[in-house]
């Protein structure tokens, strides 16, 4: 249920910041709806819905001039400031009323020029609607409530039931000029409305003020919400939870599957599973198929979720493949079909889908990023919201195919494609053994900075979740002792239920053992062959699993199907005195690089390493560097630049030489020396 989050303290916290001119705190207030607005999902979502104050500004001769204050794109309401509600020249904005016609780009363009500072974002799609009804404060949301009640077959008659008057509908057209036109009328067809409901779209509410505005917005919203509770039945009794060792498979399957959708060289996309109890009792509905034949809630939501989902009833790899392929089919035809009506050439966008309903499991975004993935799960699942409390007042009638096309294929969204390029390694997944260590850590940042989405392992604590703090973003991580049995295996599994697969490992966790082999016992021996050699090996396997669910079909083309990193060692070809117990697993894993290389080359699987030597990290502590270096008669900063180049090796370097591999492409079973220089060590 909405709430009313208004707070008076705040308010006159956020006004007081303004200063004393009137103008300034009634754009504070401004801003502060704005927020309350943004922060509930259930009004807004993912830089939907816009909200606008008409005003006065100064202009740079000193004259006053009428402005609207409006939200810029690129900005979220959660978290918008001043500067996202730039202010707009009102009377230019109202001579437009005139015009019969003006193109979405016309429009964007005398927005502009309007702007008073011509460093502001774009102002909204939706600004002339806001200048063209008189009110003082608007507030524009894709409320859920609201959603299902706009897309209801008998959207007039349950409006009227709710609100008598008080809301005016408007017919569906797509957001711009015709719309505003639209809207204008409509409003002034009952000029007393406190607000419009734009039919499979959304709502708008105003008022004299922020406060006032926003009362109305949520009074609105909780009344459509009790109108909806009425009609909604018991809720349907949910399947069990898969268990994270049952979903990993199939969403490798799946993702394998989408790879059909993108060219052999492009990132497979991210997936972002949601299996609530809501989630998997709307995946458990007898009528999946007929709710997914219909459109999206609201426009905009086809941008990150296409028009419709794809459905899985049948969850074995051959049975997705083949879902995917027909959705893929549906896609085109779609395209080719409505492309030539468009008023220009349109590029067909990836045929693949935004959204993943598994019967039983539960909902799937996707995205190529780990971001715009949990954005498209975001809108999927309420989207299945909307449909389910639809389907119980009424039905669930969205735009359909033509409308659709329109908004997809948008002139303006067309021509943001290509721009801007993707950083090179978006999307790609890659798991962190020792992730919370110098160099696991190190290595996680040079991937994120890449636009990887990274998954770490390492030890349950507080390391790993201040690791997890320090990289931010939609990464994630999972806590085991990775020496025991199945450890490898559950964290591949959790791994793949968190993004949908994996595309590179980083093999990374070691520790140093010392002792003479003479007298070395055999259990410290054995200790260091679990992490230091079985456990390279166990994540290989679970690794190399994954690999041929998701990738084995671009493998087989000869395409890149995932990759392997070790973090091997100096002393795995150098031996040091006193490190046999670290040398020796360290040796066989520097040839399981080169076995794995060997295997799995024809499948499209890339294995390469890193030696490196004295870098600072758990293996190598200030206490031992001060013991060396004693023992050597140096001074620490000496000993850490012990190398032909004499400059110390950090955890970044080794970090770096990670990332270089991953993407040096037709490079594998290749071992890279990261130690400064040192001949003894050299590779032959
Ligand atoms: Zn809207």
């Amino acid at each position: 249920m909405v709430a009313d989050l208004w707070d008076d303290a705040e308010a006159r916290a956020m006004a007081d910041a303004a200063g004393p001119d009137p103008r300034a705190r009634a754009l504070a207030l401004r801003v502060y709806t704005s927020r309350l607005i943004g922060r509930d999902p259930d009004l807004v979502m993912h830089g939907g819905g816009n909200t606008s104050l008409k005003s006065t500004a100064t202009d740079i001769f000193g004259d006053e001039v009428e402005v609207l204050h409006v939200k810029g794109s690129g900005w979220d309401l959660g978290t918008i400031e001043a500067a996202g509600l730039p202010a707009v020249r009102l009377s230019p904005l109202l001579r437009l009323r005139a015009l019969e016609r003006l193109s979405d780009e016309d429009m964007v363009a005398v927005q502009r020029l309007n702007l008073l500072d011509p460093a502001a974002p774009n102002p909204s799609v939706e600004t002339l609607l806001h200048a063209w009804i008189p009110h003082p404060v608007i507030d524009h949301t894709h409320a859920t409530a609201f959603l299902t009640l706009a897309n209801l077959p008998e959207v007039a008659a349950a409006t009227r039931e709710i609100f008598g008057d008080r809301l005016t509908l408007v017919p569906y057209v797509m957001p711009g000029f015709a719309l505003a036109q639209a809207a204008a009328l409509a409003y002034e067809a009952n000029p007393e409305a406190e607000g419009l409901l734009l039919v499979n779209h959304g709502h708008f509410a105003w008022g004299a003020d922020a406060r006032s505005s926003y009362a109305r917005i949520i009074e609105h919203t909780a009344l459509v919400e009790d109108w909806l509770a009425r009609r909604r039945p018991a809720p349907l009794h949910p399947v069990a939870a898969l268990p994270v060792a049952d979903v990993a498979p199939v969403l490798a399957a799946l993702r394998g599957a989408l790879a059909s959708c993108l060219p052999d060289d492009a990132a497979l996309p991210v997936l972002d599973l949601r299996a609530g109890e809501d989630e998997r009792a709307f995946c458990a509905r007898p009528d999946l198929d007929d709710l997914a034949a219909r459109g999206v809630a609201t426009p905009d939501h086809v941008i990150r979720t296409k028009g419709w989902p794809l459905v899985v009833h049948d969850r074995a790899p051959e049975a997705m493949r083949a879902g995917v392929a027909a959705f893929a089919d549906r896609y085109r035809r779609y395209f080719d079909t409505h492309a030539p009506q468009a008023n220009g050439p349109r590029t067909m966008l990836a045929p693949m889908p935004g959204s993943v309903w598994i019967e039983g499991v539960g909902i799937v975004g996707v995205g190529a990023s780990a971001g715009a993935a949990r954005i498209a799960a975001d809108i999927a699942c309420q989207s299945a919201r909307v449909r389910a409390d639809g389907e119980a007042a009424g039905g669930f009638r969205p735009i359909g195919d033509a409308d659709l096309f329109d908004m997809e294929y948008w002139s303006l969204e067309q021509a943001k494609l290509g721009k801007g390029r993707p950083p090179a390694l978006q999307g790609r997944v890659v798991l962190v053994t020792g992730g919370a260590g110098a160099i696991g850590l190190a290595t996680a940042r040079a991937f994120a900075a890449q636009g990887a989405s990274l998954f770490l392992v390492d030890r349950p604590g507080a390391a790993l979740d201040a690791a997890l703090a320090a990289l931010g973003g939609d990464h994630a991580g999972h806590g085991g002792d990775i020496t025991q049995p199945g450890a490898a295996g559950a964290a591949v599994a959790a791994c793949v239920a968190r993004f949908g697969g994996l595309d590179i490992l980083v093999s990374n966790a070691g520790a140093a053992v010392t002792g003479d082999v003479a007298t070395l016992p055999d259990a410290t021996l054995r200790d260091s062959f679990e992490l230091n050699f079985f456990a390279h090996f166990a994540f290989a396997q679970a690794a190399a699993a994954v690999f041929r669910a998701q990738g084995a079909a671009r493998g087989a083309r000869g395409a890149e199907a995932g990759q392997m990193l070790f973090n091997v060692s100096k002393q795995a070809v150098n031996p040091g005195r006193g490190f046999a117990a670290y040398g020796l697993p360290k040796a066989a894993t520097f040839f399981l690089v080169r076995q794995l290389a060997l295997e799995l080359g024809a499948e499209g699987v890339r294995v390469n390493g890193i030696n490196a030597d004295r870098i600072r990290s758990g293996l190598l502590t200030p206490e031992m560097i001060a013991a060396r270096s004693t023992a050597r008669g140096v001074d620490e900063g000496a000993y850490m630049a012990g190398n032909l180049l004499r400059a110390e090796v950090e955890a970044g370097h080794v970090a770096d030489a990670f990332v270089m591999l991953a993407q040096a492409a037709r490079t594998t079973g290749h071992v890279m020396t990261v130690d400064g220089g040192n001949i003894e060590a050299a590779l032959r």
